[in-house]
């Protein structure tokens, strides 16, 4: 029997009607002749509830324990989900990660997968059950820990296990029918695009856009896995949401896809630092293991043998970034002035394949964001994206102003 990878988002398990619904839409792949596996997220808004928690119990939480909390919202759908199948009298069972096993590495509340034996799922479905319903953003580890895969990471689950089994399609069921030139929450004029190459959904992806978790782009790339972003909401056709697809596939495209942002950012300044080789080495090497996601980097020119050293993160590692450049100065491995930390920044960015071939694609989104009178703080580019930090409560402004500029309302 072909197999086919259906996941199911938060919105689109958020009640028990929901959940019906998503069911019917099971079944109806169900009578198309697939074994389906299903992946469902926690119902929406109980992530962050158990985030919540646990942030409120133990703010410097013991990382294996956050995950014990964190991952229970998806059993609760999985279990759900299997029984409502089994109300219309489909054969179907639930799975926890760990009962797969989804084996992952250890990094707690960030875990990757490495591995999904089939033979379990494989051995049930030749014994006639029709779908299994896995509980995503889960696994575990080599120590037998339950793990998550990040925030968003049932994505990763589902095209892990298209991958796995070999399935002709992956479906991402969520609340937009299909990946946009920007977050139509921010313009109307967002269009839904037919189809989008890997490399530029990675970019959206890695740059804000949490319609797919940036890690279920790469998979999906790795493993030639045909991803499909659609609506739970929507009736089903052939033709509907957005495939991610390889370059070749697509015809005619824009020379720049789409605009990602991500409001959350901090921009982080090391005042006065020495300027030797090395330095480099002793700033950045303990921020990562402080476990700091810097993201733009920025050293300015130097002046007597010392230079200021700027560099961006999450706005909610901005404490452990401090504490880390704090005890680097302590041991003396690091001497600086100051820091100074601006946390009212947000990342925009523009990304398209066709910018390899286009020139003055980096000078026409500056004079759109000069036009609005915004201010750009940071900038950095590579091949096919270019990104600029900038004051959060312009964010919305420069996204409209770049969808405007670069006339992405039409298609190419
Ligand atoms: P789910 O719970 O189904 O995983 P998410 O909330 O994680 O759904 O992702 C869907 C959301 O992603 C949409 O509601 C939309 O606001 C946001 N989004 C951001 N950028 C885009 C984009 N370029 N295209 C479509 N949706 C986007
Ligand atoms: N429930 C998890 C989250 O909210 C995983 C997911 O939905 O993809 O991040
Ligand atoms: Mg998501």
């Amino acid at each position: 029997m072909p197999t086919l990878v259906m996941k199911f988002g938060g919105t689109s398990v958020a009640n028990l009607d929901r959940i019906a619904r998503a069911a019917k839409r099971v079944a109806l792949e169900v009578a198309n002749g697939y074994d389906v596996i299903v992946i469902v997220s926690a119902m929406s808004g109980k992530t962050n509830e158990l985030v919540g928690w646990v942030d409120e119990t133990s703010p410097l939480y013991d990382a294996r324990e956050y995950d014990a909390i964190v991952s229970s919202g998806e059993n609760v759908t999985a279990g759900l989900m299997a029984l409502r199948l089994q109300e219309m009298d489909i054969p179907a069972r639930s799975w926890q990660g760990w009962q797969v096993p989804v084996k992952t590495t250890s990094a707690h509340s960030n875990a990757r997968i490495e591995e999904i034996p089939a033979d379990n799922i494989n051995a049930k479905f030749g014994e006639g059950m029709k779908v299994a319903v896995v509980a995503g953003f889960q696994g575990i580890s080599p120590e037998g820990r339950i793990t998550t895969l990040g925030r968003g990471g049932s994505d990763t689950t589902a095209v892990a296990f298209a991958a796995a089994f070999g399935a002709e399609r992956c479906d991402i069921y969520t609340d937009v029918d299909g990946v946009y030139t920007t977050d139509p929450r921010i313009t109307s004029k967002a269009r839904k695009l037919d189809k989008i190459a890997f490399e530029e959904m990675l970019e959206l992806a890695s740059l804000g856009a949490k319609v797919l978790q940036t890690r279920s782009v790469e998979l999906a790339m790795r493993y030639k896995v045909r991803l499909r972003v659609l609506s739970s909401f929507e009736e089903p056709s052939d033709s509907a949401g957005t495939l991610v697809c390889d370059e070749e596939e697509i015809m005619e495209s824009n020379v720049v896809a789409g605009v990602a942002y991500s409001r959350d950012e901090a921009k982080m300044t090391l005042i006065s630092v020495a300027d030797r080789p090395g330095i480099a080495a002793a700033i950045f090497g303990p921020l990562s293991e402080a476990g700091v996601n810097v993201d733009m980097i920025v050293q300015n020119i130097s002046e007597e043998g010392r230079t200021d050293m700027t560099f961006s993160c999450p706005v909610d590692q901005v404490l452990r970034a401090a504490k880390a450049m704090e005890d680097a100065k302590t041991s003396g491995d690091i001497n600086f002035h100051d820091l100074v930390t601006d946390d009212g920044v947000a990342k925009v960015s523009v990304v398209g394949i066709g910018m390899r071939s286009h020139a003055g694609v980096a000078a026409h989104m500056f004079k759109a964001l000069h036009d609005e009178g915004i201010n750009i703080k940071v900038i950095t580019t590579s091949e096919i994206k270019i990104s600029v930090l900038i004051d959060r409560k312009y964010m919305e402004l420069a996204v409209q102003a770049l969808h405007d500029a670069f006339e992405l309302e039409k298609a190419a």
